[in-house]
């Protein structure tokens, strides 16, 4: 089903559209329908905007209200994105992130800029903003990647406060997973609350950004998606920008971000692309079933585009003073 029409039936049936609780808690459900219509129909620029993926609110309403201010996408993606990294009720991001299984929460994180600039941290530990500090990387190193203690010793000499990012919750989840230590993420459900966003300001330039603590009780060592260039996060400002979510070794595989983007170049709308991405992974896994991923898209005029594998994911967007979250189409309707 084509994305316009999912979300018609979404609206006139009263089913899947969320509103953001504390920002949209006062905007009538009319004006709810009416961005959502403008978001989908407008064919001039639609900027400034931000789409993240998820129900995150306080984080995208954080981006936008800056870009509105006249702020830069950068500066909205790494303040955004910082607000899920504090947040310890998000299990998947910064501080109060599940562990690996071995009770270790390692942090990746990376941000893109409209001069196609990057900075990544992988598998670093005990610093909440690693989406900070991969700007750090960005703007202050040579570099492009920094890892593990590497990672965090670098944050340390920038002024990022050591911090033991296992919350009690966390680690009580951790020894009850241990005690029959089946690997297993699940579908939509905390293993997959990592944050990607992508933003153009009012300047019309693009941004993005992606910050996680991976999949829960993962091996040691193991890096997913999300600071890989390409795979959890890319930018062409000429062109548009795309992130991911869910099972990184899947999106890693097939390079979905990249691709999402240069489909984007070659003619496709950003929900064409989010889909055909989509389709790359099923077509090549049987095993898709037992699994989430899901895209977000946005191209140079602000159009947005985003897809999963499996139903519940969703999207938050920021667009004139107002945050709204939707559900997203999604390829497995077999139920
Ligand atoms: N993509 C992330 C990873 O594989 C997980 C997630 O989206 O929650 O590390």
């Amino acid at each position: 089903m084509k994305r316009r029409k999912f979300l018609k039936r979404a609206s006139l049936t009263g089913i899947g559209v969320a509103v953001g609780t504390t920002i949209l808690a006062n905007t009538p459900s009319n004006k709810v329908n009416e961005i959502e219509e403008n978001l989908l129909t407008n064919t001039k620029e639609n900027f400034p905007i931000v789409i993240s993926t998820w129900n995150v609110p306080n984080a995208t309403k954080k981006a936008g209200i800056l870009i509105e201010e006249g702020g830069t996408s950068l500066d909205a993606i790494e303040k955004g994105c910082m607000i899920e990294e504090a947040d310890l009720n998000n299990h998947s991001v910064g501080n109060g992130g599940r562990p690996d299984r071995d009770g270790h929460v390692t942090l990746d994180a990376c941000i893109m800029d409209k001069n196609g600039n990057y900075g990544s941290v992988v598998y670093m530990q005990n610093i909440v903003h690693a989406i900070a500090v991969a700007r750090k990387v960005m703007e202050d190193t040579p570099h492009v990647i920094l890892a593990g203690k590497g990672a965090e010793e670098f944050a340390i000499s920038k002024g990022f406060k050591k911090t033991n990012l296992l919350t009690e919750a966390s680690k009580k989840a951790w020894e009850e997973w241990k005690k029959e230590s089946n690997y297993q993420p699940l579908i939509n459900i905390e293993n997959h609350d990592t944050i990607g966003m992508l933003a153009i300001d009012k300047y019309g330039d693009i941004s993005g950004g992606c910050t996680t603590s991976g999949l829960a009780y993962k091996m040691a060592g193991r890096v997913g998606d999300s600071p890989i260039i390409g795979s959890g996060l890319f930018i062409d400002n000429q062109v548009g920008g795309a992130t991911a979510t869910g099972m990184g070794e899947e999106v890693l595989k097939t390079v979905g971000s990249f691709l999402i983007v240069e489909l984007m170049r070659q003619g496709k709308s950003p929900q064409e692309a989010c889909e055909e991405a989509i389709l790359r992974i099923v077509t090549k896994n049987d095993n898709y079933k037992k699994f989430q991923v899901g895209y977000i898209a946005i191209n140079k005029k602000g159009e947005t585009g985003y897809y999963s594998i499996h139903e519940y994911f969703s999207v938050s967007i920021y667009k004139d003073n107002n945050c709204i979250n939707l559900p997203s189409d999604f390829f497995n309707k077999t139920k």
